[in-house]
């Protein structure tokens, strides 16, 4: 889910589109690549796993001739990031490539489809499924591209934000969006493609702003068309840049802590993306059904983690304790690590970790892996070292964390833990059916209810302005508004520096009452509950 750079135009588009993705670096990526219609008419592919410098020492002694291109920077989510997952990908005959930010839920349907056409394929990602479709319904209809993009993207399920360029066509690139931004800069006789307009506010200030379901036809010749996904001509609305290269790499936000706090109600949908499904009432989460024995049999799991995952796993605790009855331990890996923890077989290890790289966390894993136990990883980056050493695990898919303080990713975190206990319970029969339904209704509301929260922003950065005075904080929660209110005293120690404490509400009265003076704040998370009586009374 990283970055998309295009250029159609009279000059020479490779150091246009790499500038563009050195741009595009600020929202982190794992690998790189670029395809380029060179002078000759062919299609050249450049790509390489890691920085931008690294694409371009590549590309250094190759045909980087052309008008016209098409870059990318990946964000893994399909495949570990390597060269050959590197985007662009190449369609069978290699007359097309394609770039894509996003998730495909239904690649696995399409690529077995394609494979019994006779399709082969090279990546393991969900984007090349798309690149065969497209070239499959091309060849089949006859049709033009725009058509063919337009048909195949009517059977793909998920989110997405492609380019394709074709070989031998210099003129065009053709680009489509569903859930993943994608922005055109329209210059004089040239036009540029990019996920926001960061790439492309040095070049010209007019944009137009792809909505969801529509495809963009971009040619130099005939300038920029827009269509749905029937084939009805869209409305081209051109907007005027008026920000800051600094102000849209935070996507108008003051910092990226904040930005990432306003993704939740989409990286909560990417989260459940392809996994729920709440009209069928059901929860796949493959990396736990393919293992359910080691899930059903086991005799405790243990959740390792540190900070803000230390937390999320404690709400894990108890989510998996009420809904598949399996006895849990939360443990700080740091800790965990340097003692000699009772682990063994028939113990499950569940390890959290946005980076997948938290040091103590890993040498947790390799402890408990030593002792015999089944470790699942629950990571954010694909590929990383945690997602590497465990024997199964799921991704939270909440895109690259920038801010150094975790918001996305403790959300993503506890989504995939509730997806895990459903699926447990349900394989252990241990849950209430009407439960299970219940949380996965739940589930597919978040992402509104999130976006209900955060417009009370405005409200709450002005309470916020009452506490400045203040040297302590005091967080207070019961039940899952417990480890909600540990998160909550990090997060103020950690960005604002005020001392905080978060606590089990009840457990005020056994001594910190005492510390309670009129000038301390004190949040209380209390939701509305099973125990809401219970914390309002705090007895
Ligand atoms: N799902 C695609 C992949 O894993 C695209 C990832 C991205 O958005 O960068 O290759």
């Amino acid at each position: 889910m990283c970055g998309i750079v295009g250029y159609v135009g009279s000059r020479d588009a490779y150091p246009i589109l790499i500038k563009g993705l050195k741009r595009l670096e600020y929202r982190g990526y794992d690998s790189a690549g670029v395809a380029l219609i060179g002078e000759n008419s062919n299609l050249n592919i450049y790509k390489s796993k890691g920085k931008v410098a690294e694409l371009e020492r590549f590309a250094e002694s190759k045909d980087v001739s052309g008008s016209i291109g098409i870059a990318h920077t990946r964000w893994a989510t399909h495949g570990e990031p390597n060269d050959i997952n590197a985007h662009p990908h190449y369609s069978e005959s290699e007359t097309l490539a394609i770039i894509h930010n996003g998730i495909i839920e239904n690649y696995a349907v399409l690529k077995e489809a394609l494979m019994v056409h006779g399709y082969t394929f090279k990546s393991q990602t969900d984007t090349e499924v798309i690149v065969q479709l497209i070239e499959y319904i091309r060849t089949k209809n006859e049709c033009s591209l725009l058509s063919a993009v337009r048909l195949a993207l009517s059977q793909v399920v998920g989110a997405y934000a492609i380019a394709v360029i074709e070989k031998g066509k210099k003129d065009r690139i053709i680009a489509a969006r569903k859930s993943s931004p994608l922005v055109v800069g329209i210059g004089e006789g040239e036009f540029f493609l990019a996920s926001d307009a960061t790439p492309i506010i040095e070049y010209t200030d007019k944009v137009v702003y792809l909505n969801d379901g529509e495809v963009a036809y971009i040619s130099k010749e005939s300038g920029l068309r827009v269509v749905d996904l029937e084939n009805h001509e869209a409305e081209v609305d051109i907007k005027q840049l008026e920000m800051s290269i600094s102000e849209l790499e935070k996507g108008g936000y003051p910092h990226f802590m904040l930005k990432e706090i306003f993704e939740q109600p989409k990286t909560i949908v990417d989260a459940i993306r392809g996994r729920v499904n709440v009209e069928l009432d059901n929860v796949v989460l493959s990396g736990v059904i393919d293992n359910k024995d080691k899930f059903i049999n086991a005799k405790r799991i243990v959740i390792v983690a540190c900070g803000t995952s230390w937390h999320a796993a404690l709400i894990g605790e108890y989510l998996i304790e009420e809904m598949c009855r399996i006895p849990v331990e939360v443990e700080y890996a740091s800790e965990f690590r340097y003692r000699n923890p009772v682990i063994g077989d028939g113990d499950v290890v569940i390890a959290m970790s946005q980076s997948g790289e938290t040091a103590d966390t890993l040498a947790a894993v390799e402890l408990a892996k030593e002792k015999g136990a089944f470790i699942f990883g629950i990571c954010n980056v694909i590929g990383s070292s945690i997602a590497r050493a465990t024997h199964s695990g799921a991704y939270i898919h909440v895109g690259p964390e920038i801010g150094v303080a975790s918001t996305k990713a403790f959300t993503g975190q506890v989504t995939v833990l509730v997806m895990l206990s459903l699926i447990i319970g349900k394989l252990k029969e241990v849950i209430d059916e009407s439960e299970y339904i219940e949380v996965i209704e739940a589930l597919g509301k978040l992402s509104e209810q999130l976006k209900e929260i955060l417009k009370i922003n405005n409200q709450i950065a002005e309470m916020a302005k009452i506490f400045t005075y203040a040297k302590n904080f005091i967080y207070l929660g019961r039940g899952y508004s417990y480890p909600a209110a540990l998160e909550g005293a990090l997060k103020l120690k950690e960005i604002s520096y005020i001392h905080a404490e978060g606590y089990p509400a009840a457990e005020m009265k056994q001594g910190p009452i005492a510390l309670i003076a009129s000038e301390l704040p004190i949040v209380v998370v209390a939701t509305l509950d099973s125990i809401f009586a219970e914390i309002i009374r705090n007895s």
